[in-house]
Order: structure tokens, then C-alpha cells, then sequence
């Protein structure tokens, strides 16, 4: 029979997504029709980007399952007409990307590379940088994304901690759950990753109280959610130099309105949600996979859990 799946976002996307979309579903041997547009009571699953046009999910009688294109799902989570299971993004191609941003931003600060970027005045300042082991660094979440930078930077040798909700075990990395354990992540962070889902239970994590818990001159990088940081104690912790510098690639509202100061700040630097993206050419397979598995009756790949909201 005939799997009818309508994919609900932006015209763009379907122009990227299509043919790969159809590659990764011939491949998992499966028969359906993938369309932009279904009457809603034909369809069965929804691949859906939270900004589409559906938002209203009570029509569609017949449907399996809502498969989130983005790793993030705080935009969908919340929607009491979903009551069907609903999946987020874990692509690898997508994982890939956040190691090397996260990697690629440790390494400018840890290197200091801004100094000979920007510092080039004819004078000769010798000193080689520290090794990555005397630097440490804190990754806040330890989902599909946090693990693998703070694995891949523990490879390169950094000193690692990460904090989870659930208390983890991973080789090589100083494992931290709860508030004490945030406070001793954060004491020890020079550099403090933020991969944390966007939940009422995160959002702020980085307030006044937590940015002043971080040893003086610590660096943020937050690929995470704009809401896991407070903005204007932010503001005032670069100003103060409690805070030598924050990368942030994500924010409250986006695009990053053109007045915000993050834009001018010296010590901020801002990336325009870059940091990693949901990849078509490994992403496809994923929602294939999930969708032959809603076909045999065998449990969904990513569930979110809708009362943690991730
Ligand atoms: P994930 O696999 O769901 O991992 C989330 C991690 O956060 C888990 O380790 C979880 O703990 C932890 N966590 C959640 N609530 C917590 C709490 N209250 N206290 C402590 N730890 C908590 O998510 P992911 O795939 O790694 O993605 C993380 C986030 O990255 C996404 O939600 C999205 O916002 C963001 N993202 C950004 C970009 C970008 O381009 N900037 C791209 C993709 C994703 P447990 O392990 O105990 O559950």
C-alpha cells in the first residue's frame, strides 16, 4: 500500500529535498507518494519544518507521525493538536558540522589566533600557545551534538567536562549532572560550550549568577538556543571582563535585529545560525528509516518526549 508523505516546509527546501527525499525512500525499498501538498486526511506521516504552513495538525485523521526536519523542536513541542509521536533531527552529517564549528571556535581562543589576526603592528611577541590539556572546557549537554565535540576535543586533548540531565559515562570526559554538578562545570570552564535543547527547564541556565560561577575571562560559544542565555547579564559580564569573549551563533530572536549590540560589541562575535544545519544527502535516509519503521510497526527512531520538551 501506498505510504502518502507530505512534506511541510518552505518552497526552497522541497526543491533541495526532493530528489534525495525519493533516492532514500526507493532505497529503503519503501512505496510512497512525497508531496508538498495531500488533502490532510490522506496523509500518514509529515516531514515537517516548524515555520511551514501547518500548524494546525487536528485534520489530519490518519496521520502516523510528525518527523522534524531540525534537531531543535521547541518551535513544534508545545503544539496541543500534535498528538501523535513526534521525531527530531539526528543526522550525522548535521553532528559533523557542530564538531567542527564548536572545534574550529575552541581553537580560535584556545590559540588566540585573533591576536595575530587582528594584531599585526611589527612587533615580534614570542611565546608558543599552551597545550590543549592545560585548557579547560565544559560542554553543556551531552545529547547526539555534545558528545561528539566534547569527544572530538577530548581527542584533541582538551581537559573535558560535560553536564547532562541524566548522569552519563563517557571515556575520557568528566561527567556532571545536576545543580551541583553545573556549578562544578562551570567553575572549571575556560571555554563553555553551550549544546543544550531549548526547554523551560534550560532556558537561562546561563543567568548572572552561572556567568559569575565561570573562572574570570572565560570564553561562551553558544550554538545551542539563544533563550539558554541571559542577554543583558551577558552583556554586562563582556563589559565587566568576566567574560573575555562570546561567540554566540544562535538568539532569541533571528535574524539578530541590526541595533542589537551583540553586532558591536568587540567581544562578541556573532555567526548567523551556521553553526550546523540538517543535511539533505544524510538526513534522508533518516526520515526513510523512521518512516519503514512506523510502516512495520517497530518503534521510531529520535521520539521526542514531549513533557521534557526534547
Ligand atoms: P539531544 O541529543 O536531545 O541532547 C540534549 C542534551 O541536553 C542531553 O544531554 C540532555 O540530557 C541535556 N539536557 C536537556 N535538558 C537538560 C537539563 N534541564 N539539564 C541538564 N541537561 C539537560 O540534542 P542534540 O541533538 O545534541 O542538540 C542540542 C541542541 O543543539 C538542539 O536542541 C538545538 O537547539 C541545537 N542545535 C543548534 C544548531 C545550530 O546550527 N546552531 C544545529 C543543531 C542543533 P540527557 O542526556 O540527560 O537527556
Amino acid at each position: 500500500m501506498t505510504i502518502n508523505v507530505l512534506f511541510a516546509a518552505r518552497q526552497e527546501r522541497w526543491d533541495t529535498y526532493e530528489r534525495p527525499l525519493k533516492d532514500a525512500f526507493s532505497r529503503a525499498g519503501l512505496t510512497a507518494d512525497l508531496r508538498t501538498d495531500f488533502a490532510p486526511a490522506e496523509v500518514d506521516y509529515i516531514v515537517y519544518a516548524p515555520n511551514s504552513d501547518v500548524q494546525d495538525f487536528t485534520p489530519f485523521v490518519r496521520l502516523k507521525a510528525v518527523l522534524n526536519l531540525w534537531a531543535g523542536v521547541e518551535a513544534v513541542v508545545g503544539n496541543k493538536t500534535l498528538t501523535v509521536p513526534l521525531t527530531r533531527m539526528v543526522d550525522h552529517g548535521m553532528t559533523q558540522g557542530m564538531r567542527e564549528w564548536v572545534t574550529g571556535h575552541v581553537l580560535r581562543h584556545h590559540l588566540g589566533l585573533d591576536r595575530y589576526l587582528h594584531g599585526q603592528d611589527g612587533t615580534w611577541r614570542p611565546g608558543a600557545p599552551p597545550l590543549a590539556q592545560s585548557r579547560r572546557v565544559t560542554v553543556l549537554g551531552l545529547g547526539e551534538l555534545g558528545r561528539a565535540c566534547a569527544e572530538t576535543l577530548a581527542f584533541l586533548g582538551f581537559d573535558i567536562a560535560g553536564w547532562s540531565r541524566t548522569q552519563k559515562s563517557v571515556a575520557g570526559l568528566l561527567c556532571l549532572s545536576g545543580e551541583d554538578g553545573l556549578q562544578k562545570a562551570l567553575e572549571r570552564a575556560d571555554i563553555l560550550v553551550l549544546l543544550l535543547p531549548d526547554t523551560t527547564a534550560t532556558r537561562n541556565v546561563l543567568d548572572a549568577k552561572a556567568m559569575a560561577q565561570l573562572p574570570q575571562g572565560a570564553v561562551i560559544l553558544n550554538p545551542g538556543r539563544g533563550t539558554l542565555i541571559d542577554d543583558e547579564a551577558l552583556l554586562d559580564a563582556v563589559g565587566t571582563g568576566q567574560i573575555a569573549h562570546a561567540t554566540l551563533d544562535v538568539f532569541r530572536t533571528e535574524p539578530l535585529p541590526k541595533d542589537h549590540p551583540f553586532w558591536h560589541h568587540p567581544n562578541i562575535t556573532v555567526t548567523p545560525h551556521i553553526a550546523s544545519e540538517t543535511r539533505p544527502e544524510t538526513a534522508c535516509a533518516v526520515i526513510a528509516e523512521n518512516v519503514r519503521r512506523g510502516a512495520a510497526g517497530e518503534a521510531l527512531l529520535h521520539v521526542v518526549d514531549r513533557q521534557l520538551g526534547y
